[in-house]
């Protein structure tokens, strides 16, 4: 019985969790971890020691041998850095193992070669890392061994986040002080704070190991940069929930074990829309640990892949011409006393605190589209965003028939007296049951959909950090909480002034309500009308970052001073444009050593045969053709190279980040577009034998 799998076993058993530290730890020294991962507060010195004595024995038991701070700087991804446990052999030359609190609460690394847009002058490198108790202390495992990994936040000297989990971390308790204000008001005096909980589904690619090796644009841009489209591609609707193939199966079985020990609860496994393509769902939990958790899923997709001669994409657009890949958060707020602010009930149009909550919501949306524009974007989503697969770079906000005829009762009238009623659904045949339908039906194309008890952003990227989307949906919506709180608390007759708020709240930004097809053109002019934002790129969309709007919005609530975000903006202009250069110049090189000299080969051989039928007498005109054809293209694909080789040349004049990005954008980006269509070309006119990298056909349907 020793394959079978324990599941129950295995869960969390990577992990330092509450239940080993309440096991290993003293009484007292539990209580006051627990109470400080509660309600806040720092750990003393004594007490860490005790804490990190039982960490690292536990951690050691369990075969480790280094420690490391595992942070998230601004690149999007983590970092660590181990340290073994090793310390001076004493006299007799015996080895000591050893793990101080002091080590377990801070460490300093030397931050000048992460992202800081300006924020840590070279003469300041020094970065501190500070454990997140919040988050628990895991052990990674692989052939580097086993290695005990503590969540940290990264700052600089002076205390500036460098990092996605500082802010989060104060867009949290942000948003718990607004949210209880408003609970309050309603009467709720247990409720000691309120959680942003978040579960995000994660798409991804697989492609072959062996193929994916033989890509330079897959290799170093995670994407394909050219690439003809395969005579099938996802239109028969054949792979979205199809039967999972043998080998992705016992991916996703490894992926499944592997994410369990780390404590992730993998829950939802499917193939996606395209082909390759598929998704892992988690079940949601703490805003933070599901960042944390997020990070794990994406690095330990990658990792199992390799055992399996795998490789996975998690780039948002790895193939044109299908599906590129996102992650729905899923996004909610309960109180510690097991309330869901966003539970409507059975009678939305009568629970006056979820209305006001929706009210309040209806107003962070809209007043901040653009920043939860910003929050998702990256420069691989700039494919996707707009595209119509993903949601439109619009932001509205779909809640469904029945939310929606209530919304317009209270503006209309000022009462929600009557309730879109679900029903229920006839199967039509004896032996199955009738179903209780839902009153709101799915909106696939909304970018922000109310779904029954949370909201579903839709915009985020598949290979992007869920820290941005979630420290600005809590910063956002903190403000309107706090906003309504701020009138409410005052009111003399709080009935009528709640009533009056909600009205005013839908009836002012009812605009950003949009329950129709958000992939049509006319919803885009329809949302231009309604003076909505249509920010269409990831650099315009930087911007918004430093508005006065945004500036107070984040300052006042303590998540980012105009500094970080003036930094963040920066990083944001300088990210962009190294990705589009290394693109560009991996587009240069696999066009200058694989593609040019195969097709100009394929052009001799095709020279060579009609010289040959010629002298043969015969009629050599369909291969005189097929090599004009070929030539044409030839020609067009090195003028389109000659001028990207340019553009990148005159790129690196440019000193200024913005300028700079919106270069790589206008000029840089759409000239790399000029070269794919003639070397795509190619590859449909050229024989398959000769042609030097693996097709679509190979790589998406061969896995
Ligand atoms: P679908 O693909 O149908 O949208 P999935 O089951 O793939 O649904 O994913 C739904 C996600 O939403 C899961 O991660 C789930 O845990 C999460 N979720 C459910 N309830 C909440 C909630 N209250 N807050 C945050 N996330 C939630
Ligand atoms: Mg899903």
């Amino acid at each position: 019985m020793s394959d079978v799998l324990n599941v129950e076993e295995i869960f969390a058993s990577k992990v330092f969790t509450l239940g080993k530290m309440k096991e290993r730890l003293p009484k007292n020294v539990y209580k006051e971890v627990k109470k400080i991962m509660d309600q806040g507060g720092e750990l003393s010195l004594a007490t860490a020691d005790v804490v990190a004595k039982a960490m690292k024995d536990w951690a050691v038991e369990n075969g480790a041998t280094h420690y490391t701070h595992w942070f998230q700087p601004l690149t999007g991804i983590t970092a660590e850095k181990h340290d073994a446990f090793v310390t001076h052999p004493d006299a007799e030359g015996k080895m000591i193992l050893e793990f101080s609190g002091k080590e377990l609460i801070k460490g300093e690394p030397d931050a000048s070669s992460f992202p800081s847009g300006g924020l840590r002058a070279t003469f300041e490198a020094r970065g501190y890392t500070a454990w997140d108790i919040t988050s628990p202390a895991f052990l990674k495992e692989d052939a580097t061994g086993v290695i005990l990994c503590i969540p940290t936040a990264f700052c600089s000297y002076k205390g500036e986040a460098l990092d996605k989990k500082t802010p989060l971390l104060r867009s949290m308790e942000a948003i718990s002080q607004q949210a209880l204000r408003i609970v309050r008001l309603f009467g709720n005096t247990e409720a000691t704070k309120v959680v942003a909980s978040v579960g995000p589904e994660q798409e991804y690619f697989l492609v072959d190991r062996e193929k994916y090796l033989q890509r330079e644009d897959l290799i170093f841009a995670g994407r394909t940069l050219f690439g003809a489209p395969a005579p099938k591609g996802q239109e028969l609707e054949d792979h979205y929930f199809g039967t999972i193939r043998e080998r992705i199966g016992s991916y996703m079985k490894d992926l499944n074990v592997e994410l369990w020990k780390l404590g992730v609860t993998a829950k939802t496994q499917h193939n996606e829309v395209a082909p390759a393509q598929h998704e892992l769902a988690p079940i949601y939990e703490t805003a933070n640990i599901a960042v944390d958790h997020n990070q794990l899923v994406m690095e330990t997709m990658k990792k199992v892949a390799g055992r399996h001669g795998l490789t996975c994409l998690l780039h948002e657009k790895p193939f044109a011409g299908v599906n590129g890949s996102g992650k729905h958060d899923n996004w909610s707020l309960g109180t510690d006393n097991g309330v869901n602010l966003l539970d409507p009930g059975d009678t939305p149009n009568e629970n006056v605190q979820f209305l006001l909550v929706l009210a309040c919501i209806m107003k962070a949306v809209d007043t901040h589209a653009d920043l939860l524009r910003q929050s998702a974007s990256d420069v691989g989503n700039d494919h996707r965003l707009g595209a119509n697969e993903a949601p439109p770079a619009i932001i509205s906000m779909f809640l469904g028939e029945q939310l929606e005829d209530v919304v317009k009762q209270l503006v209309e009238t000022g009462e929600a007296a009557h309730l879109i009623e679900g029903g229920k659904l006839a199967t039509g045949v004896s032996t199955l049951p009738d179903l209780d339908k839902d009153a709101t039906d799915r909106n696939r194309t909304s970018p922000f959909a109310f779904t029954g008890n949370k909201f579903e952003f839709r915009m985020v990227g598949s290979a992007d950090s869920i820290a941005s989307p979630n420290t600005t949906l809590n910063a956002i919506v903190a403000e309107a909480f706090c906003e309504a709180a701020d009138i409410l608390e005052k009111a003399d007759n709080f009935e009528i002034a709640v009533h009056d708020l909600i009205k005013e709240y839908m009836t002012k930004y009812q605009r950003i309500v949009f329950n129709g097809n958000g992939y049509s053109e006319e919803w885009v002019e329809e949302a231009a009308r309604r003076g909505l934002p249509n920010i269409k790129s990831m650099v315009e969309a930087s911007a918004t970052l430093t508005t006065d709007k945004a500036i107070r919005l984040f300052e006042k609530f303590g998540i980012f001073t105009k500094a970080e975000l003036e930094s963040r903006e920066e990083i944001l202009y300088e990210t962009y444009a190294k990705t589009i250069n290394i693109e560009a110049l991996t587009m240069i090189d696999m066009t200058q050593k694989q593609i040019l000299p195969a097709v100009i080969k394929y052009t001799k051989s095709l020279a060579d045969t009609v010289l040959a039928v010629k002298e043969a007498g015969a009629d050599a005109s369909v291969t005189a053709e097929l090599l004009n054809e070929v030539s044409e293209r030839l020609t067009e694909a090195k003028k389109a190279l000659t001028t990207l080789e340019e553009k990148v040349e005159k790129a690196g004049t440019i000193e200024e980040p913005k300028e700079l990005a919106f270069f790589f954008k206008d000029e840089v980006f759409t000239t790399m577009n000029a070269l794919r269509a003639p070397v795509d070309a190619l590859e449909m006119l050229v024989d398959k034998k000769a042609w030097p990298i693996p097709t679509y056909g190979d790589l998406i349907f061969e896995v």
